[in-house]
This record gives C-alpha cells, sequence and structure tokens, in this order.
C-alpha cells in the first residue's frame, strides 16, 4: 500500500474513531443515567421508608402513654408494684376507651400482653388468652425495648374480589409499673397507607425532576458532541480534498494524480492481454510560449489564461478520465481503458479546442495553443514514471517540431 493511501484510510478511520465515540458517549450516557436514577429512587425510597416508621413510632408511643394514663386502672393491678391484669370489664370498658383514638390515629389493631406473653386484651377477641411466647419482638419489649417494623397487610375488600395491600407499622411498646419495671407489652397496628402514597408521590415526582434534568444535560451534550463531531468530518473532508486538488484550477495535483495514475496502471497490468489493445493513456499538454503571456499581460492575467485552458481541455474529458496539473503551465490527462489511436486523436480534440477561439481574459482576448505528447501502456509499463517519460519524450518533439502539434508514442505527428 502507498503512503498516501495509507494516509488516507488512516484519515477516514479517525473520523469513524470519533463517531464511535460518539456512539460511546451515548451508551454510556444512557447507562449511568439509568444507574443514578435506580439508586437515587431507591435512597429516597429508603429515607422515606425509614421516616415513616420513625412517626409511626412516635405515634405509637404516644398513643400508649395516652392510654395508659387514661384507662391505668382498667389494664394494671395491685399495689405500688402493679401488673398486668384485665378483666371481662376491663376489656368493655377498653373497647369504649380505645375507640375514638382508633378513629383519630389511624390504630387499626391494639393487643396487650402480660409479663408472659399472654393476650390480656385485643380489639381481635378471638386471640384473647392466647400466649405468644416465641415472639421475639415481644421479648425485646417485655425487655424494657421499644420494637417498630413495617408490614405489609394483605386483606380482601369489601366484596372478597380482590386483595387490598396496606402498608401498616406494628410497634410494641413496653409498659411499666410505678416502680419503673416492665410488666407487659402493647403491640400497636398503625395504618400508614395515607404517608405512604404522599411519599410516592414525592418520590415520583423527585425521580421526574431528576429524569428531565439528566436528560436534558445528556441531551445537550449529546448535542455538542454531535455538533462538533460534524465540523470534524466537514473539516476532515475539506483536507481531503486540499490534499488533493490543486489550488488554482481545481484539477487533480500532481500527488493525486500519481496515485490514480499508479493504481490504473497496476489495473491494467493486472488484466494484461485480456484488453483488446486498450490500455491507459496519457497526454501531458504544455502551453505554447506561456511565459510569454505572464511578461506582455502580468501573472494573473496568465493564471486567467490557466483556468481557462483546464475548462476547455475538461469539456473533452469522459466521467472517468483524470485531468491533473502536472507542474507550472503543464498538465497530465489519464485515460483509462483506451487505445493508443484513441489517445492520440483525444489529444488532438484538446489542442483543437485551445486553439478554436481566444481565450478571453481581462487584458481582452489572447490567442493560445498548447503542444502535447502521448503514450499507451497496455501492461508493459512496470512504472507509471515510464509512461509518463515516453508521453513527454513526445511532447518535447512536439515542442521541436514547432510546437500547437501532438505527438504519440509511434513517433508519428497527428
Ligand atoms: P514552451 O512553449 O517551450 O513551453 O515555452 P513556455 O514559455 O510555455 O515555457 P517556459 O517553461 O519557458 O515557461 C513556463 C512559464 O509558466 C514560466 C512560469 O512563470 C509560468 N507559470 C508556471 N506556473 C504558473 C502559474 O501558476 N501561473 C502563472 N501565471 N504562470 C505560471
Ligand atoms: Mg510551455
Ligand atoms: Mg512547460
Amino acid at each position: 500500500m502507498s503512503s498516501d493511501m495509507f494516509e488516507k484510510q488512516q484519515g477516514t478511520k479517525n473520523v469513524a474513531n470519533i463517531k464511535s465515540l460518539q456512539k460511546l458517549f451515548m451508551v454510556v450516557g444512557v447507562f449511568s443515567i439509568a444507574i443514578i436514577l435506580f439508586g437515587s429512587t431507591w435512597g429516597f425510597k429508603s429515607v422515606f421508608t425509614d421516616s415513616i416508621v420513625k412517626m409511626a413510632e412516635a405515634d405509637a408511643v404516644s398513643f400508649c402513654e395516652l392510654l395508659l394514663d387514661f384507662a391505668k386502672d382498667d389494664i394494671m393491678k395491685g399495689d405500688a408494684s402493679k401488673y398486668v391484669v384485665v378483666t371481662p370489664d376491663d376489656i368493655v370498658r377498653l373497647d369504649h376507651g380505645v375507640s375514638p383514638f382508633v378513629d383519630h390515629l389511624n390504630v387499626i389493631k391494639i393487643k396487650i400482653f402480660d409479663r408472659n406473653s399472654r393476650v390480656v386484651y385485643s380489639t381481635d377477641k378471638s386471640i384473647i388468652g392466647k400466649l405468644d411466647k416465641e415472639n421475639p419482638r415481644l421479648l425485646r419489649a417485655l425487655n424494657g425495648s421499644v420494637d417498630t417494623k413495617m408490614k405489609e397487610k394483605k386483606t380482601p375488600d369489601l366484596r372478597e374480589e380482590k386483595i387490598i395491600i396496606q402498608k401498616i407499622v406494628e410497634t410494641y411498646v413496653p409498659i411499666k409499673n410505678d416502680l419503673g419495671l416492665v410488666v407487659g407489652s402493647f403491640e400497636i397496628y398503625l395504618l400508614v397507607d395515607r404517608y405512604d402514597q404522599a411519599n410516592r408521590r414525592g418520590l415520583v415526582l423527585i425521580t421526574l425532576i431528576m429524569a428531565t434534568v439528566l436528560l436534558g444535560t445528556f441531551a445537550v451534550s449529546y448535542g455538542v458532541i454531535g455538533q462538533s463531531v460534524r465540523q470534524v468530518q466537514d473539516a476532515h473532508g475539506l483536507l481531503q480534498q486540499v490534499a488533493i486538488t490543486d489550488a488554482l484550477t481545481g484539477v487533480a495535483n500532481r500527488r493525486h494524480l500519481f496515485i490514480r495514475g499508479k493504481e490504473e496502471l497496476d489495473r491494467v497490468r493486472r488484466s494484461c492481454g485480456k484488453t483488446g489493445g486498450r490500455g491507459l493513456g496519457c497526454i501531458i499538454l504544455d502551453l505554447d510560449n506561456f511565459k510569454k503571456v505572464n511578461d506582455n499581460y502580468g501573472h494573473l492575467v496568465g493564471d486567467q489564461v490557466l483556468l481557462e485552458f483546464v475548462k476547455r481541455v475538461q469539456s473533452l474529458d469522459r466521467p472517468y478520465d483524470l485531468l491533473g496539473r502536472y507542474g507550472g503551465e503543464e498538465f497530465v490527462v489519464l485515460l483509462p481503458e483506451t487505445s493508443s489511436e484513441e489517445t492520440c486523436s483525444v489529444a488532438v480534440r484538446m489542442l483543437g479546442a485551445v486553439r478554436e477561439k481566444p481565450f478571453e481574459t481581462t487584458a481582452g482576448f489572447i490567442s493560445v495553443t498548447a503542444s502535447a505528447g502521448a503514450s499507451t501502456s497496455i501492461g508493459e509499463d512496470s512504472q507509471l514514471e515510464e509512461l509518463l517519460k515516453r508521453a513527454d519524450d513526445n511532447l518535447y518533439q512536439a515542442k521541436r517540431s514547432g510546437r500547437d502539434r501532438v505527438f504519440c508514442d509511434n513517433d508519428a505527428q497527428c
């Protein structure tokens, strides 16, 4: 591979790398947003749940203090060292006593345990008298600690068609006698659905705000990066164009001419013998006495002549022919799949187009002619330079024999 080809491929690779970086940014960005949203939602949820549990625990403890103040005699009996004892009459009074609290504080169930883990009072009458010895949370309460936990309670709706899941906080609050001894425990069930729903709404709102901010920031960054990538691509395209183009005339520069010429010559060599006499045609065109144009009218007018010359030569090109600036006022036309006769006749027509009518310039009309040397390779040349050398020798012949004419490979003047 030639160094030019290598450079070209490297350039294309770099642009592809930038594009894949943009894609990587997209994937990493979306992935990060998902992780941030998931992590923060989970974090906020645990903070909210924790605060509900703490609030419910505080409510349960206050409620138990109130209840104890209000119904101490119904719950505790005896002298200074009282114990939890509840009689059937006490149960009726307690039922009356707790009902207003139950309505106002979202208390859905109350149990009172004695020191032996026996249920002595419950809003659910079916469990009164039962023992709950294996309950570690109750044991903790009977050892003097408040124990709180959030639970989900599944209850069928009124028609028993579907199960309603309710969030409740279950709190064990120790009951102490006047001597400060733990003599039993309350178990309070608080319904926290209302707080939970409010928290859930807050959580959704926070998540939405965060998602909007993150997605907005990401979209703006992605847009900016996309714009930069487009600018780099445009600059790269422009650079590639500049690298292969002659600045004045816009045709291929010498470097590009050689790259393309070598590629074409390789192609001809590969299909050697199968082209029916057609190969790579090469014409070197040189303006006659161009120095005089510069000397008489100045370089700017000389440039205008060069531009018009290129225009006329180009008008006779086939789409797959390549016109390039070889140097100064010398140009090369490469004609793929062309016989030597066709190459020669194209050169003749090109000179005709130059000679045909004077060139219009800012200094007026100037008559211009050019000479050409042509050669054709059907696979015998190992280097492009050999093909160019033959064309250049023919050009020299054309100049020597009076200019404004074409010399071809077989030394024949056209
Ligand atoms: P010949 O018929 O033997 O080719 O004579 P010539 O005067 O055309 O050739 P010569 O090599 O003596 O002069 C070529 C001139 O082309 C000299 C140089 O200043 C001029 N030239 C080369 N490049 C440019 C260009 O880009 N613009 C202008 N205006 N002149 C150029
Ligand atoms: Mg010249
Ligand atoms: Mg010259």
